[in-house]
């Protein structure tokens, strides 16, 4: 029985191989190094083997051990530590058992046997007991705990009978016992199949499922060729002993019979064990085989997603290019049209205005749009392990320059301080990777903007050298974003790096975002080699530091940043000039005439002169018959790329184009873009959607500076006047720019339309007021200052709303001293407020 229960545990573990099917097996083997020998020679010898009871009780004192950790390794379910007391009803039973047996087999073997088997039961009955309680939750069954129980109550009951005398050999209960003990290393493996033969079989179809049915008639046949040969090897032992040995002396030659089947025992052992080394090993190859399977299949198909991605990233950019651009030339063309129409024509001057308010709507959407679409390519790269940190000479300031100029504007709308501190001696050229170290930047300052209400965002740049490296040009840049916002939980801390993960969002719903920006932060500072670390206080703001190791090119220090930041800005406040370059002509060249018409409707203003090709060969026929000064060339076409047009442009014999600047259009704005079109031989690099600023700083720096033309362009725009912003035409007391701001949802554009409708009917209004105030009509003209304490209210002109109110109130009531009083007031800051308006709109409904 023994050995039938020790073939099917294995068997069992061939098919699952779990490490309590290990327990039972070990628990097999013990108890058949002493059940063999023993049963045999009591069979062929008709007697107890005369051996020491250390060696008699060998194997079962190792069976019995194993029954702690095989029981042990199945309560994972229910936890290691919540024992029920009534699990413990074992104990008292077994230690009066132990008093009862004492008397045989010495001390060492009883203590042990009930120190382990009474530990087993206990962790078998709670296990049962865990099951009663937890039955209706859908806990199954413990077959295996259940077998095991009752096993080891069948042993005690054994071992107990033996105890006493009985009348008759029939009604000896140990005999009935033994054999429903024998019977339970039937059920044990059946408990096993019950527990596991409902989830899968580990090894599946596994390749090496052949070898495992090979093993099961192989092993069966050695076991019982072994069992029989002991068996028959005893016979003929105890025959040629019986035969030879007269005499037995001291020693009882028998013994050697024993030993013999105790040596079979141990070649079934190792027979046993040899195989489950090999099955464990086969099993091992075969998940490493899998995993390596696994790792090649997932890397494929992570390069097939990073290219389609890198594809999709083209295509989708493409049309997203022509929205932009078409949406600015609606805002421009629109806005040009109100202004141009006569006063009658109200209704369709609001529809124009209401067109541009749509446009800035969509002009917000498409970048929200592209930004999420990049933030998604870069995770989707570094997740395929595409993205590269590509090392080249940066200016510092340039790229603190840039985000700061970036930051200081939306910081602005939000009310927001915004101050930057950039250590002095902070070297000036660096070199490493300028667009991922300026997104790092970007994205932590763009964060404390965006999670800050009221208060400050600091930059601050500081470097730490490590003198004992052994490049001594390397330098360790700590860049840390403070902010007064809204802070992180200490609970959050950890989870802020992972992608698609967004704290606090009941503060937060309304914050555009999608959780990936720290998460492409983090990965580039790591593959950057750095680190980063956030300290915050929830409710009272954020420090976010990152440390990027850097390599020195120049050590001319950088100097007082600040400062010079600060100048910059003041220049930049200057409006962007416009001009004409009525005497230039350009090519563009795109295989989308969508792209087309984006470029001339962007350049409609500066009367520039525009060639366009729908493909590489057009362009080539175009530059043969005439000089451009600038050719834009797209780099992805059909057929023929731009790299190739523009080579085959510059080698033409006439050369008339040989010397023109060929700026490269592309979606490419991954890290290195730029040098890799430069040294194809582009002279610069637009990217696409195309910005009109930055296509005009473009035509300002490429195009012959005798072929541009400022002063022109500033008469045709305003009428010889340059256009103020609100920023410096307003007085705070008159007009609360940002109050103003806020009633247009942050949208300057829509503030200024706002604006210029104020200026718009200013004229009219005032007229109207005089007019009833005259005539002493004051129905009338509280309905005049109650419009006009509403729209002075929406563009920020507080007082001069609470005095309208104020009139408004006293018209109502009919209160004539009051209004008087007022009424001059009111219109003198009337004038003053539609005077300051007109610096920054056009000029055409100024009251007088
Ligand atoms: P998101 O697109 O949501 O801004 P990020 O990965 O940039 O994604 O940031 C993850 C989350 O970390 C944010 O949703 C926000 O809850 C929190 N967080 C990031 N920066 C700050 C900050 N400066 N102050 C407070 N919370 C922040």
């Amino acid at each position: 029985m023994n050995l039938a229960g020790l073939m099917l545990c294995l068997f069992r573990y061939f098919e699952h191989t779990r490490k309590p099917l290990i327990y039972a097996l070990i628990f097999y083997l013990g108890n058949l190094l002493s059940n063999y020998y023993w049963g045999v020679y009591m069979l062929v010898m008709n007697d107890y083997p005369n051996v020491s009871s250390m060696f008699a009780y060998f194997g079962w004192n190792l069976a019995f051990v194993m029954l702690v950790p095989m029981l042990f390794s199945l309560r994972k379910e229910q936890g290691i530590r919540s024992i029920s007391p009534l699990a413990f009803i074992p104990v008292p039973v077994n230690i009066a058992q132990l008093i009862l047996y004492l008397q045989y087999g010495g001390y060492f073997n009883n203590i042990w046997q009930v120190l382990w088997t009474t530990v087993a039961a206990c962790l078998a009955l709670d296990s049962l007991i865990y099951y009663y309680k937890n039955r209706k939750k859908g806990v199954g069954f413990p077959y295996i705990s259940a077998i095991f129980f009752v096993f080891i109550t069948i042993e005690y009951a054994e071992w107990t009978s033996t105890c006493f005398d009985w009348p008759s050999e029939l009604l000896y209960p140990y005999n009935y016992l033994n054999l429903l003990s024998n019977v339970c290393y039937i059920l044990i493996p059946w408990a096993f199949t019950k527990v596991y033969g409902k989830e899968d079989k580990v090894l599946g179809e596994a390749p090496h499922t052949r070898l495992m049915n090979l093993f099961r008639p192989l092993y069966t046949t050695v076991v019982i060729i072994c069992c029989i040969g002991g068996y028959l090897l005893a016979i003929w032992m105890r025959k040629t002993l019986d035969a030879g040995i007269v005499e037995r002396g001291d020693a009882d030659p028998y013994t050697i019979i024993a030993v013999m089947l105790f040596v079979v025992s141990i070649i079934i052992v190792s027979f046993t064990i040899m195989i489950v080394l090999v099955v464990n090993s086969a099993q091992k190859t075969y998940e490493g085989e899998e995993l390596k399977r696994a790792k090649s299949f997932a890397e494929k198909s992570n390069a097939t997603k990073s290219e389609f991605l890198t594809n999709m990233y083209h295509e989708i950019r493409t049309p997203i290019n022509a929205v932009p651009g078409m949406n600015a030339m609606i805002f421009r063309e629109s806005l040009s049209a109100r202004d141009d129409l006569p006063r009658e024509r109200e209704s369709i001057k609001r529809a124009f205005s209401d067109i541009c308010g749509y446009s800035g709507n969509i002009d917000s959407a498409g970048k929200n749009l592209l930004s999420i679409i990049n933030d998604i390519l870069d995770f989707s790269k570094i997740e395929a392990g595409k993205l590269e940190i590509v090392n080249a000479e940066y200016q510092l300031s340039s790229v603190l320059n840039d985000v700061s100029n970036m930051i200081t504007f939306k910081a602005k709308d939000k009310g927001l301080e915004f101050d930057v501190e950039a250590d002095r001696s902070l070297p000036g050229v660096l070199c490493g990777d300028e667009i991922r170290v300026r997104q790092i930047i970007t994205n932590l300052l763009n964060n404390a903007v965006k999670y800050t209400e009221r208060g400050r965002v600091v930059l601050s740049v500081t470097e730490k050298r490590d003198y004992g490296s052994t490049e001594d040009n390397l330098t360790s840049l700590i860049i840390s974003v403070r902010d007064t916002g809204i802070g992180i939980k200490d609970e959050d801390k950890d989870r802020l790096f992972k992608k698609f993960e967004r704290m606090d969002l009941e503060k937060n719903s309304s914050v555009e975002g999608t959780g990936l920006g720290l998460a492409i932060t983090g990965s580039l500072i790591e593959m950057m080699g750095g680190t980063i670390n956030v300290v915050s206080r929830y409710g009272q703001g954020s420090t976010f530091t990152a440390v990027i190791p850097q390599k020195i090119v120049s050590y001319e220090p950088i100097g007082d940043f600040r400062e010079k930041f600060a100048n910059s800005i003041d220049t930049m406040k200057a409006k962007k000039e416009p001009f004409h370059a009525k005497d230039a002509i350009i090519l563009v060249v795109d295989d989308t005439q969508m792209n087309l018409a984006v470029v001339k409707g962007l350049l409609k203003n500066t009367k520039i002169n525009i060639d366009t090709a729908k493909s590489g060969e057009e362009a080539i026929d175009l530059a043969k018959l005439n000089h451009y000064d600038i050719i834009f060339m797209d780099q992805r076409m059909p057929e023929m790329d731009g790299t190739t047009a523009m080579r085959h442009i510059k080698k033409e014999a006439v050369g008339v184009n040989s010397e023109t600047p060929f700026i490269c259009l592309t979606a490419d704005a991954i890290s290195g873009a730029r040098e890799k079109y430069i040294s194809e031989g582009f002279n610069d690099y637009l990217t696409k959607p195309i910005n009109s600023v930055e296509l005009e700083n473009m035509l300002e720096t490429w195009l012959p500076k005798e072929k541009i033309n400022y002063a022109d362009a500033k008469v045709s725009e305003q009428g010889g006047q340059a256009l103020k912003t609100t920023e410096e035409a307003f007085d705070p007391k008159l007009i609360d720019r940002k109050t103003g701001l806020i009633y247009c949802g942050q949208d300057e554009e829509f503030y200024k339309q706002i604006l210029s409708e104020y200026l718009y009917e200013s004229k009219e209004k005032s007229e109207a007021m005089d007019r009833c105030y005259e005539e002493k009509n004051w129905d009338d003209y509280g309905i005049y200052v109650h419009s006009l304490k509403s729209t002075s209210k929406m563009i920020g002109a507080m007082e001069l709303s609470e005095i309208a109110l104020r009139l408004e109130k006293a018209a109502k009531s009919g209160d004539a001293d009051a209004i008087e009083r007022e009424h001059d007031k009111m219109r003198s800051m009337y004038m003053d407020v539609t005077a300051m308006i007109a610096q920054c709109v056009k000029p055409d409904n100024l009251i007088v």
